[in-house]
């Protein structure tokens, strides 16, 4: 039951979850292409660890969202392809362009910058986003003509290469994913008549990829759902054949037998009923564990289900373990795979009125990382 050797706090990322997530869903989903999103330290599962991991699944493109976390996996040593796609009003692409990541492209202005930051005669490689409903970034459909006109003028003249047109379906409803998947295909159309004809065409994330078969196009991108989380509320990992790959765990810093009536942490929220054990655990809303879960958050402690007594604070929180025989050192398990009888990440989403990708996402603060499997 105790785990003398385990660490005061941490993160342990199953890379080999990750893998078999990849490979399931690439098989599920049977598109030509599959982009393993890795975006936000790979929503707080470590990226290049992951980004490894997911390559050996069968991923073979890479996704993020920024271009400094692009050059976090070259800089890593991965030369898969990758594509950033959220910039910095005043970005230099200059380095970006030099370590061949493709950048996604919102505006003519982002155009002219990328093809203005290409050197000698290696063009830039450029994917064109399109606005079809998100409200997020991407072309705007009054602008999308013009656009492909002067991409194909830039391409012609060896500035840049647009080897993708892509887009992101909100999972708002079907019939609104559906309206956003014609726009797209209308958006296909008009760059093919401007004479523009990559082979990359992606609009789906983890839930239209599982959910709406006609939003596959040439490749898919995965975030969540290569972690082992599932995108949707009514259906778990389990019932998708995935394995959550993150379990975040710490040790019992303190353990105090105390009366009836003994409040407990900041507000006194909580109060015992009756003589009993209280643990302290050493994670807090530091680390990101949410202070909203405050009396709620479940944790497994040798094999039992406890939920936090009281406020969670900064850097720890308080379970009342009633009469159960538990020691300073012994195993807190906050969150992990469910079919091992611990909580999930969707349970801590639930206490905290969130979903999953935040609970993983932002944990942080003084939590370590430490890896399963994988490759090395
Ligand atoms: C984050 C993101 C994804 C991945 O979304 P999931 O729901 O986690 O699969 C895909 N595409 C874009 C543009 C994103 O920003």
């Amino acid at each position: 039951m105790s785990a003398p050797s385990a660490p005061f706090r941490e993160i342990v990322v199953d890379l080999d979850a990750v893998t078999a997530n990849v490979a399931r869903l690439r098989e599920l989903i049977g598109t030509e292409h599959v982009m393993a999103v890795v975006k936000a330290n790979a929503y707080g599962h470590g990226a290049v660890a992951c980004a490894r991991a997911a390559l050996a699944g069968g991923a073979d493109w890479l996704g993020v969202a920024d271009l400094s976390e692009a050059m976090e996996l070259r800089a890593a040593g991965i030369d898969a392809p990758v594509l950033a796609w959220l910039h910095d009003p005043d970005e230099d692409f200059v380095d970006a362009v030099a370590a061949g990541v493709d950048i996604g492209v919102s505006s003519i202005a982002q155009l002219e910058a990328v093809a203005g930051a290409a050197r000698g005669d290696v063009p830039a490689r450029v994917q064109i986003k399109l606005e079809t409903g998100l409200s997020r970034n991407g072309v705007a459909a009054g602008d999308w003509d013009t656009t492909f006109v002067r991409a194909r003028e830039l391409e012609r003249a060896g500035a840049l290469t647009v080897r993708g047109i892509f887009s992101h379906v909100s999972n708002a409803s079907p019939d609104d994913d559906r309206a956003a998947i014609d726009a797209y295909r209308d958006g296909l159309a008009r760059a093919a008549a401007a004479g523009l004809t990559p082979d990359l065409t992606h609009i789906a994330a983890s839930a239209a990829a599982l959910s709406l078969p006609e939003s596959r196009f040439s490749m898919v991108r995965l975030g969540i759902a290569s972690y082992g989380l599932s995108p949707f509320g009514a259906e778990s990992a389990a019932e998708l054949g995935l394995r959550p790959a993150m379990t975040l765990r710490g040790r019992v810093a303190a353990v105090r037998r105390v009366q009836a009536g003994t409040g407990v942490s900041y507000d006194y929220t909580y109060r015992t009923e009756k003589e009993t054990t209280l643990v302290l655990v050493p994670l807090g809303y530091a680390e990101g564990i949410p202070r909203h879960a405050s009396g709620r958050g479940p944790v497994s402690i040798g094999g039992e289900r406890y939920r936090i007594a009281g406020r969670v604070a900064m850097d720890q929180f308080v379970v009342d373990v009633g009469d159960a025989d538990v020691e300073v050192g012994d195993e807190v398990v906050l969150f992990g795979d469910p079919a091992t009888g611990v909580p999930g990440a969707d349970d801590w989403a639930e206490a905290a009125d969130t979903i999953n990708y935040e609970i993983v996402t932002r944990l942080g603060g003084r939590l370590r990382r430490s890896y399963r499997g994988g490759a090395a």
